[in-house]
C-alpha cells in the first residue's frame, strides 16, 4: 500500500526522492523516510506523520548522496512511529531496504534470525528483509537478493542498497507494483508512474520475481535463477500536468470536474476506433452462461450498478462479489463463466487474488482497469482501459465514472451480440450513452445548490441514502463516498427495505438522501420519502423524475433526463459533490482521508 522510490545518478538524490514521494503520498501517509548512501555510509531520516514533517527535518539537518531510497508508509505491521518507518537497515547497517507489501512468514524468519543473535529494532514485517539480507550476504548483492526472495512469503516491492556496492540499486517485486524509470545518466525505481514523470517517460514494468540491477548508466534484469532477461521499455504518454491540481483546491474536485472529458474519451475508445472497441467487437459472449463481477470499494459499487444493466439487457445472471470474499468462498465458476474484474489501479491485492482464483478455475477473465501495464491488466485474458488519466485523490470519482461507462457499453454490446435487443435498440442505447458526457457537463455547471445544501450538513452524525433498483446501487456509492471523506457514518438502503428495520433509526432531524431516476418506481420511492419525513427526517431528493414540490423538510435537486439504466452516471456526480462539500466545510483532508490509501496492495 505504501509508495517507494529510488534514485541512482549524477544529482543529489534527496530532492528527487522527496519530490517523488509527494506524488506517491496518496498511497499511504502514516510516515515517510529516506536513506542515501554516500562516502560516510547510510544517512537515514525517518519520521512519523506526513511527508512535510520529514521535509522539515531534512531542511534542519540536510543529507545528500547520489543514490537513495524513499518510502511513504501505510502501516500494516507495527504502529505508525519513527522506528517502524522505512527505510529499514540490518543491524550491521550494511543493507537498507524499503518495502511495500506484507511478509507473511516474517514471524518464523524473525525467530530464526533472533536465534542467530540478530536484534530487531522495529515491530514491522519489513525489517526482516534487511536483516535477512545481511545474514545471507555473500559479497554479491544480486545473489543475496535472490536468496532472500527465495525464502520470503507474501507480497513485496523492494528497493535495496548495500554499503559494499555504492552506485548499485536493486529492485524486485512480487504481487506489488514496481517500475523502473530510465533517464540520462540516472535511473529510478518507483511504485507508480507520476513519481517519475518529471524525469522520464521511459519505463520498464517489472514482473513478479524479476530483479532489476540499476546503476547510473544502465539497468540489467535477471530472473530468480540469475539468468539475464531482455525487457523492452514502454513510453508513458501522460503529461505531468494531468497529475497536477490545475487551480482546484483539491484533486478530488479537479477530478470530479474532469468527468465529462473522461466519459468522452472512454466512450470514444469503446464506440469509436480505439482498442476498447476492438476488444469488445471480438468478444464472444455467447460462450458464457453467467457473469461474475468482482471488485472492491467503489469498483464493487460500479459492479452493483452493472448487474442491473447486464441482467436487464442481456438476460444473463450476474453475480457481484467482493474480491476479498470471492477467493475464499469456493466460487461456482468454470470455463462457461465470464469473470469481470474492476480496479482503478489494477494493483488491488484482493482483486488480483480473485483474478488468479478465477483463472485457476478456468473462467474467462476480463478486466476494467485505469493503469496501463498494471498486474490485473497484464494477467487477465482481456483488458478494457478506462481513460481517466492519473487519479490522485484517494476517494475515486472519475475512474468510477469511466468504469460505469465501459460497463454500460459492454452490456449493450453483449445484449446485441446475444440477440436480446434489436440492432435498432442497440443503436439507440449506444446513442444515449454517447451523450452522457454533455449531460454530465450540464450537471457540473449547476453545482451551487448542492454546494449550499452540503454546507448545512456538517453537523450530522449519520446520513442515510435510499433508492430503488439501480438508484439503490448508486446510493451505495454515495454513502461510501460520504464515509470516506467526511467521516460521517452512513448507510445505503433499498427504499423498500427501510421498513424492515432501519426506519427505527429515523428520528427528528435525521438526514436522508433519496435518489429517483427510475420513473416507473417514482411513486414507490416518494412513499419512502414521505415515510421518513413523517418520522421527523429531512430529505435531500436528487433525481430526474421528481414530481413533488420542495418544502421545509424536502430539498430537491433536479438532474437531466436519460435512460434509467445510465442515470447513475449523472446522479453519482451530485453524490460526489455532496460528499466533497460536506468534507470541505468540515475542513478535512479530502485528498488523503485518514486510514485510507489509494492503491490497496495489501490483503
Ligand atoms: N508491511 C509494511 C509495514 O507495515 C509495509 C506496508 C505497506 O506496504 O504499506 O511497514
Amino acid at each position: 500500500m505504501c509508495g517507494i522510490i529510488g534514485y541512482v545518478g549524477k544529482e543529489n538524490a534527496v530532492p528527487i526522492i522527496l519530490e517523488g514521494l509527494h506524488k506517491l503520498e496518496y498511497r499511504g501517509y502514516d510516515s515517510a523516510g529516506i536513506a542515501v548512501l554516500n562516502e560516510d555510509g547510510f544517512m537515514v531520516v525517518k519520521q512519523k506523520g506526513r511527508l512535510s514533517a520529514l521535509e522539515a527535518r531534512i531542511k534542519d539537518h540536510p543529507i545528500r548522496g547520489y543514490m537513495g531510497i524513499g518510502h511513504t508508509r501505510w502501516a500494516t505491521h507495527g504502529e505508525p512511529s519513527d522506528i517502524n518507518s522505512h527505510p529499514h537497515l540490518g543491524s550491521q547497517k550494511r543493507i537498507a531496504i524499503v518495502h511495500n507489501g506484507i511478509i507473511e512468514n516474517y514471524r518464523e524468519l524473525k525467530e530464526y534470525l533472533e536465534q542467530k543473535g540478530v536484534a530487531f529494532v522495529s515491530e514491522t514485517d519489513s525489517e526482516v528483509i534487511a536483516q535477512l539480507a545481511e545474514h545471507y550476504y555473500t559479497g554479491s548483492i544480486l545473489d543475496t537478493v535472490i536468496k532472500v526472495v527465495s525464502v520470503l512469503e507474501g507480497s513485496y516491492a523492494l528497493g535495496i542498497m548495500s554499503i559494499d556496492h555504492p552506485g548499485t540499486l536493486i529492485a524486485v517485486k512480487k504481487d506489488n507494483p514496481l517500475i523502473i524509470g530510465v533517464g540520462e545518466e540516472e535511473n529510478f525505481i518507483a511504485s507508480d508512474v507520476p513519481a517519475l514523470l518529471a524525469h522520464t517517460n521511459k519505463v520498464y514494468y517489472l514482473n513478479d520475481k524479476e530483479i532489476a540491477v540499476l546503476t547510473r548508466d544502465k539497468v540489467q534484469f535477471y530472473n530468480i535463477d540469475r539468468e539475464p532477461l531482455q525487457k523492452s521499455p514502454e513510453t508513458i504518454t501522460w503529461s505531468l500536468d494531468s497529475a497536477e491540481k490545475g487551480g482546484y483546491e483539491h484533486f478530488m474536485l479537479k477530478e470530479i470536474m474532469e468527468q465529462p472529458r473522461v466519459l468522452r474519451d472512454t466512450i470514444q475508445s469503446a464506440l469509436g476506433s480505439g482498442d476498447n472497441r476492438r476488444i469488445i467487437d471480438s468478444f464472444d459472449v455467447a460462450a458464457f452462461n453467467k457473469i461474475v463481477i468482482t471488485a472492491c470499494g467503489s469498483a464493487y459499487n460500479a459492479g452493483m450498478v452493472a448487474k442491473y444493466v447486464f441482467e436487464r439487457l442481456c438476460r444473463l445472471p450476474v453475480e457481484v462479489e467482493l474480491a476479498s470474499e470471492f477467493r475464499y468462498k469456493d466460487p461456482i465458476i468454470d470455463s462457461r463463466s465470464l469473470v469481470i474484474l474492476i480496479s482503478q489501479s489494477g494493483e488491488t491485492a484482493d482483486t488480483i487474488a480473485a483474478m488468479r482464483e478465477a483463472r485457476r478455475r478456468g473462467a474467462c477473465t476480463l478486466s476494467i482497469v485505469n493503469v496501463v501495464g498494471s498486474t490485473v491488466a497484464r494477467e487477465t485474458d482481456y483488458t478494457l482501459y478506462t481513460l481517466a488519466g492519473p487519479e490522485i485523490a484517494v476517494a475515486t470519482t472519475k475512474a468510477f465514472s469511466a468504469q460505469l461507462a465501459l460497463l454500460y457499453i459492454l452490456a449493450v454490446r453483449f445484449a446485441g451480440k446475444l440477440g436480446r435487443i434489436s440492432r435498432q435498440q442497440e443503436e439507440q442505447l449506444l446513442a444515449e450513452i454517447a451523450v452522457l458526457p454533455e449531460k454530465a457537463a450540464e450537471v457540473l455547471e449547476n453545482i451551487e445548490a448542492i454546494q449550499k445544501y452540503a454546507s448545512t450538513c456538517v453537523g450530522y452524525k449519520s446520513i442515510f441514502f435510499i433508492g430503488r433498483n439501480i438508484d439503490y446501487a448508486i446510493a451505495l456509492e454515495g454513502s461510501l463516498k460520504l464515509k470516506e471523506i467526511s467521516y460521517i457514518h452512513s448507510e445505503a438502503y433499498a427504499g423498500g427495505e427501510l421498513k424492515h428495520g432501519t426506519i427505527a433509526l429515523i428520528e427528528e432531524g435525521t438526514l436522508v438522501v433519496a435518489i429517483s431516476c427510475c420513473e416507473p418506481l417514482y411513486d414507490k420511492i416518494y412513499s419512502n420519502v414521505e415515510q421518513v419525513i413523517s418520522r421527523g427526517a429531512k430529505v435531500l431528493f436528487l433525481g430526474n423524475c421528481i414530481k413533488a414540490a420542495p418544502s421545509e423538510k424536502l430539498a430537491i435537486i433536479p438532474l437531466p433526463k436519460t435512460n434509467p439504466l445510465f442515470s447513475p452516471s449523472l446522479s453519482v456526480l451530485m453524490l460526489q459533490l455532496f460528499s466533497y462539500y460536506v468534507a470541505a466545510n468540515k475542513g478535512l483532508d479530502i485528498d488523503k482521508p485518514r486510514n485510507l490509501a489509494k492503491s490497496v496492495t495489501v490483503e
